[in-house]
């Protein structure tokens, strides 16, 4: 029997896959790898930079330029899918509005604008007027809460005003003589109850004068209550900041979105490459999964292509300059890369805006034409967007798989 395949377990892969089986239809996501939420500060970005700060992230997506992902698919519906995406997680794991940029610090001590975050975060808001004091674990590695507090203090906050912040540290080990664990082991040490308290009393005394306590995002994995008990015993709030990858807040994501996508039945084959495809009269029949036993084919009613960009390997350059998406061999906005890395390792460089055009609902057009009726893209294939600058890849992944969902349930009714 045909199944809608989608290939990706990114942000837009997952997305795509829950939003079809929801819908009642008969889902298998292949992947190779396990996508960019684990690496992620475990937020949604929807648009942080434009190129300045960005405050109202929908106003700034009215006014992308038109070769934009957002361009064709508008505020109202990327404020739809990424309030979709925070109801279907829940608010023990996201919150926020999609209108409104929350300015939340970095592990190096910046600013960054965000979305939807982790209830765990809010509190760190860098609001002027505020004290902040930045507690650091001797064991963990990674965060240095003078680095942090150091370069917060010297920062206006984004509403102008200054803040106070200073370091702080605590020594507790989560494994008996570990002397540079990561966020990941303190995060599964805090899982436990009694670890927690022990951890909660140790940054009470350390805590001092001070309106939020700001911690390592490593305040439990599967348990998402830990801040709040920490916050209990310290008598303030308390707020997480990531911390580089592995990405606590980014693995309760990718966990939570598996989560919902076993309860919601989507077949899910993970550690396999898609070789290849058949195809007839435009549309597609089915694609070749590289299985243990050899390749398999899957008969596919449509495809999500969700495969990411140059980072997952999607897009590659080869040594000539020239720039192709390996699987379908899909027309790209650009096929020579010398020209589109400036001299100035800071300055924009439209390499990272390369990736495939679609048409209303998607699909990835070779002129106007879609090149197959029931091939359908999302997330980090689709050119016009410098997404770490801009901060805008979780809400382009959400939105346009979201977009490739609705347009196949819709197609099909
Ligand atoms: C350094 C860096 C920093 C960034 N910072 C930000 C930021 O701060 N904010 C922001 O919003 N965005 C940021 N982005 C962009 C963001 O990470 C991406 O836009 C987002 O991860 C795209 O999600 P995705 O689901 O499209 O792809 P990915 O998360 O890359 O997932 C792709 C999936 O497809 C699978 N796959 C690929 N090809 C195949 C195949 N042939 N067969 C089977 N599986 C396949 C991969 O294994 C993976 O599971 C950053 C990107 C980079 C590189």
């Amino acid at each position: 029997m045909s199944r809608d395949i989608v290939i990706g377990a990114g942000l837009a892969g997952l997305c795509a896959a829950l939003r079809l089986a929801q819908a009642g239809r008969p889902v298998t996501l292949v992947a190779k790898g396990a996508g960019g939420l684990g690496l992620s500060q475990g937020t949604i970005d929807i648009l942080g930079y434009a190129p300045d700060r960005v405050f109202a992230p929908l106003d700034a997506v009215r006014a992308v330029a038109s070769d934009h992902p957002y361009s064709g698919i508008g505020p109202d519906a990327v404020a739809a899918s990424a309030a979709w995406l925070r109801d279907e997680l829940g608010p023990e794991l996201l919150v926020g509005d999609p209108g409104v940029n929350l300015h939340l610090p970095t592990a190096l001590g910046s600013i960054r604008p965000t979305c939807l975050a982790q209830p765990s975060m809010v509190e760190g808001a860098v609001v002027g007027g505020r004290r902040y004091v930045v507690v650091g674990v001797r064991q963990l590695k990674d965060f240095s809460p003078e680095l942090v507090a150091g370069n917060l203090a010297r920062t206006p906050a984004p509403d102008g005003g200054a803040i106070e912040a200073h370091p702080a540290w605590i020594d507790l080990p989560a494994r008996p003589g570990e002397a540079d664990a990561s966020g990941l082991t303190y995060a599964r040490a805090l899982d436990d109850v009694a670890f927690a308290d022990a951890f909660a009393a140790a940054v009470a005394a350390v805590a001092g004068e001070c309106d939020v306590v700001l911690l390592p995002a490593v305040l439990g994995l599967r348990r998402l209550g830990v801040w709040r008990q920490v916050s209990a015993r310290v008598g303030r709030p308390v707020a997480e900041v990531p911390l580089q990858p592995p990405s606590v807040p980014g693995i309760r994501l990718y966990e939570a979105l598996l989560g919902r996508l076993r309860a919601a039945g989507v077949r899910h084959v993970q550690g396999s490459l898609v070789t290849g495809f058949q195809a007839k009269d435009g549309r597609l029949r089915s694609v070749t999964v590289a299985a243990a036993g050899g390749p398999r084919e899957l008969a596919a009613a449509h495809v999500v292509y969700a495969p990411g960009g140059f980072e997952s390997g999607a897009l590659a350059v080869d040594s000539y300059g020239t720039i192709a998406e390996r699987l379908f061999g899909l027309p790209l906005t650009a096929s020579s890369s010398p020209d589109l890395v400036g001299p100035d390792f800071w300055a924009p460089h439209r390499l990272f805006q390369v990736g495939v055009r679609t048409d209303a609902a998607g699909r990835p057009v070779d002129g106007e034409a879609a090149v197959y009726a029931n091939l359908y893209a999302a997330g980090g294939l689709i050119a016009g967007a410098e997404r770490w600058r801009e901060k805008s890849g979780d809400g382009i992944a959400v939105a346009t798989a979201v977009r490739a969902a609705d347009a196949i349930i819709g197609g099909a009714a």
